[in-house]
């Protein structure tokens, strides 16, 4: 069986040659699904779309995904142990459940937590996945809001989106399906938060990207988030993994943008500031570079070193939305 892994996952396992993008490597090993002709979801700001993007197959977000047999990669992730967690995400095409248990039995024989990430799907299969060794899910939802859903063309419902991530809690428990919001296609601050809250009150976290415009794909009229804003709504996430409700520090200011009051600060601390900084998602999910280039700006910090010698920058950020 074919997959595609990314680029810096096969570097890191000597599979091909070359130096991680920054000198930084993953914690986790990314696989996607093959498909020769690519997802057959419509999503209009996805590389993988069979319909709407005339980016190379090869693609995903800015990152490069070559082909490599499965048996292959399940022996040399046998042998180097240099992965804290596999990441196995699916596209949508004819028989893509059957394959991924196929490919999920094979990477359990590996022995380091599995995460799936996969659109709706029957919840016989998801049960079926958890016992054959799955231990997290993800859930790209993506849009922040049912309106920008049906804007991106996104395949289903949000309400079949929503019901899924409710029943996916339910079999692999409370925190541990993670959905994906990218940040970008659309959906004021205030609408991103609201989307938040209730996603975390299913029981699910989330896990945010910055959208990256990639030539070749359909959207034409989105752009990156500015800093600004993905910085508050990333200090918003981290406080609401720790359970603390953002209501209370999320601010009005002049003109009525959304800022985080000053005491948000003392009553994290700075370290902790720090972390929320991170790329959000499961355990050990660093994605280096999937949203930016290496020379910044940096969205989601990949470590805690790399975010060191910039957070001097990241104070004069920070120190904009705060009030
Ligand atoms: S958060 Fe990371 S490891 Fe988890 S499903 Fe998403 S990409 Fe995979």
């Amino acid at each position: 069986m074919k997959v595609r892994v990314s680029l810096g996952t096969l570097i890191a396992l000597g599979l091909e040659s070359g130096v991680v993008s920054g000198g930084v490597y993953p914690t986790t090993a990314y696989i996607l699904q093959y498909s020769r002709e690519g997802c057959l979801a419509k999503c209009r700001f996805c590389t993988q779309s069979s319909s709407n993007s005339g980016v190379r197959r090869s693609f995903l977000s800015r990152i490069v995904w070559p082909t490599i047999d499965l048996d292959l990669l399940v022996n040399t992730l046998s042998r180097k142990r240099v992965f804290k967690r596999i990441c196995y995400q699916t596209v949508i095409k004819s028989n893509f459940v059957g394959e991924a248990l196929k490919a999920i039995s094979r990477l359990k024989s590996i022995g380091i937590p599995i995460s799936l990430c996969t659109t709706p799907i029957a919840i016989s299969y998801l049960k079926l996945f958890k016992s054959l060794g799955v231990e997290r899910l993800g859930v790209g939802l993506d849009a922040t809001t049912p309106r920008v859903f049906k804007d991106v063309l996104k395949p289903y419902t949000w309400d079949t989106y929503i019901k899924f991530i409710s029943k996916a809690v339910e079999v692999f428990g409370n925190r541990m399906v993670t959905v994906h919001l990218i940040v970008g296609l659309g959906g004021s601050v205030r609408e991103t938060i609201k989307t938040m809250e209730y996603l975390y009150s299913l029981g699910a976290e989330v896990a945010l990207f910055a959208y990256t415009p990639v030539k070749g794909v359909s959207l034409r009229n989105c752009m990156r988030p500015e800093l600004t804003v993905y910085r508050l709504l990333q200090v918003v996430n981290y406080l609401l993994k720790q359970g603390i409700s953002p209501s209370k520090y999320v601010v009005e200011s002049e003109g009525s943008e959304l800022k985080l009051s000053r005491q948000v600060v003392s009553v994290v601390g700075e370290e902790e500031l720090m972390r929320a900084l991170l790329t959000s998602g499961c355990p050990n999910c660093n994605r280096p570079y999937y949203n930016e280039s290496p020379k910044g700006p940096i969205y989601n910090y990949p470590s805690m070193s790399i975010l060191r010698k910039y957070w001097d920058r990241e104070v004069e950020i920070l120190n904009k939305i705060l009030a």
